[in-house]
């Protein structure tokens, strides 16, 4: 019984630990899939602190409602080696559901693609509080009968929603929904300061960009990544890093 105790009070040091030592261990990884299966162990380690969070195990609401998850080349790449191993009907399927996307919210897609990949951060921002709020009630295009279609292929915006903090315009804030954060910030005022155990995103998203063998990152929703290796209503047989997005989205 004492050994047990001893036992998970060891436990739960090191993986706070781990949490507080996060962005060095980000910095090892030396591949996509490293960065992912850390991102899962600090996961983990988070919900021992913060059992409360209901993401993933429970919860696909944020894919149901305004999801147009961001990926770069090098996560795009690995999620597209997946959809191409799947069957023709899965193909088919996300396909359509892309194109019936695309015919009404591609002149919006279109923008969000553009003003990720814009230098001018007040120009970004503005286009996305414009763009955003318009895929209100949009599933992610990979959300099937209610859960993820690609799970052991996601991007890591999606692996890190409801574990991570995310700096942004020097403020860091809670990368998760609004129940969420409010009973984040209830823990906050009743524990008298705002130290939390998480990592920030900021070093995962960093990490990734140091990954990729392209001196340009390309950042694009998961939409317009598809849109631009699908022709004639087929997938393209290899995965395209730096598409020609300008021609491909001039119809938008
Ligand atoms: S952030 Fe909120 S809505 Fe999204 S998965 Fe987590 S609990 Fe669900
Ligand atoms: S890729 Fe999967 S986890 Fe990410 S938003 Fe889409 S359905 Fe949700």
């Amino acid at each position: 019984m004492i050994n047990n105790k001893v036992d998970s009070t060891k436990i739960i040091q090191e993986r706070a630990d781990l949490i507080k030592a996060s962005t060095e261990e980000i910095n090892k990884t030396k591949n996509l899939s490293e960065v992912y299966d850390l991102m899962d162990k600090l996961n983990e380690s988070v919900k021992i602190f913060y059992s409360h969070i209901g993401c993933k195990d429970e919860c696909f609401l944020c894919c149901q409602n305004s999801n147009i998850p961001t990926a770069t080349s090098l996560e795009w790449s690995y999620l597209y080696e997946f959809i191409l191993k799947s069957s023709d009907d899965f193909k088919k399927n996300i396909i359509e559901t892309n194109q019936k996307l695309f015919s009404t919210h591609g002149s919006y897609l279109k923008r969000i693609h553009f003003s990720l990949n814009n230098d001018n951060e007040e120009f970004k921002l503005n286009e996305l509080y414009d763009t955003l709020p318009k895929f209100k009630g949009k599933s992610c295009i990979f959300l099937k009968e209610g859960s993820c279609s690609v799970y052991d292929s996601r991007p890591g915006k999606c692996r890190t929603q409801g574990y991570s903090l995310m700096k942004f315009a020097n403020n860091v804030q809670f990368q998760t929904c609004l129940p969420e954060n409010i009973k984040m910030e209830d823990l906050l005022s009743k524990q008298g300061n705002r130290k939390v155990l998480m990592p920030l995103w900021n070093d995962y998203e960093k990490h990734i960009q140091d990954l990729s063998d392209s001196d340009k990152i390309i950042f694009s929703v998961l939409p317009v990544w598809l849109f631009s290796h699908t022709k004639d209503n087929m997938l393209i047989d290899q995965v395209n890093i730096s598409p020609d997005f300008e021609n491909i989205l001039s119809e938008f």
